[in-house]
């Protein structure tokens, strides 16, 4: 993946509406009941195939919903989502098929096993048969889990329900994966595991969606990155391209630079 291709110029929030990608959301407006500002404000995003994109915002910014209404949970006030050219009105299952969801609350339960686990997550999808049992021992073996397969998930550290949350997530073989902050209080170890296998995924053709609060890992790991305020983008380049058109001298007093100290408790 080619990290130093040249920073968009344009304005962040208007992609080039010729061409859908793999994830496109063009001017997403949403406003929970009771709420005094939506917590998306014209927000647009376009993922190309291949892409590793990873959104970065402060707490209240709207990463959470956006990826909500990308993965279908629910619908924006208005404005339009694609996955891979299709819309969830027309084209929900056919979007199952190439979309893995990793949410940021562990999606397990705790009372089943890992391998059970899978196995109710893979029939969710559609997967059956010989088919199911192939994808969740690879789902195991991902997840460095095949030893406790047998184990219920409540007996797990919060790195091992990380891994197997993000095996959950792969156990359809997406082709576009996102994920909202995968990596949130795991140890370095499992972090360390689940950034080479998102490399891996990705080097595999996967298109990576993901929110994160970490912006080493997102220096590291991504060929291209947003930045989100207030409902909606205010940044958008090649890490190498931001921190060079902003003469900063890292991602950390970029993000700071453009969304402020202040404190975001929401
Ligand atoms: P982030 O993931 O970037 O922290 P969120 O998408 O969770 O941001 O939240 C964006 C804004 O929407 C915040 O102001 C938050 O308080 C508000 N919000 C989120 N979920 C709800 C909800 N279910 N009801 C009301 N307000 C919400």
């Amino acid at each position: 993946m080619d990290k130093t291709a040249s920073i968009n110029h344009g304005n962040p929030s208007q992609p080039d509406s010729g061409s859908s990608g793999a994830v496109f959301a063009g001017g997403l407006i949403k406003q929970y009941k009771n709420a005094n500002y939506p917590a998306l404000n014209d927000f647009s995003l376009a993922v190309q195939p291949g892409e590793f994109y990873g959104l970065l915002g402060p707490n209240g910014a709207g990463k959470t919903t956006a990826i909500s209404i990308l993965t279908g949970l629910f619908p924006p006030d208005s404005g339009t989502v694609r996955i891979m050219g299709m819309v969830f009105r027309e084209s929900e299952n056919a979007i199952k098929q190439v979309l893995g969801l990793v949410p940021q609350n562990i999606g397990l339960y705790d009372k089943l096993t890992a391998r059970e686990n899978l196995t109710f997550f893979g029939k969710l999808c559609g997967i059956s048969g010989k088919k199911l049992t192939e994808r969740i021992q690879e789902g195991l073996e991902f997840a460095r889990l095949a030893d406790h397969a047998r184990q219920p998930v409540a007996t797990f550290s919060t790195g091992m329900k990380r891994r197997l949350n993000l095996a959950v997530g792969l156990i359809n073989d997406p082709q576009v994966l996102i994920l909202d902050e995968p990596c949130v209080g795991i140890d370095a170890q499992s972090r360390n595991l689940i950034h080479e296998q998102l490399t891996a995924i990705n080097q595999r053709g996967t298109t990576i969606l993901y929110t994160t609060h970490y912006m080493e890992e997102a220096q590291e790991l991504c060929s291209r990155i947003g930045i989100i305020d207030n409902g909606h983008l205010v940044e958008e380049g090649t890490p190498a391209a931001l921190l060079q058109k902003s003469g900063r001298a890292n991602l950390e007093e970029l993000f700071l630079h453009l969304t402020g100290k202040e404190l975001r408790d929401a």
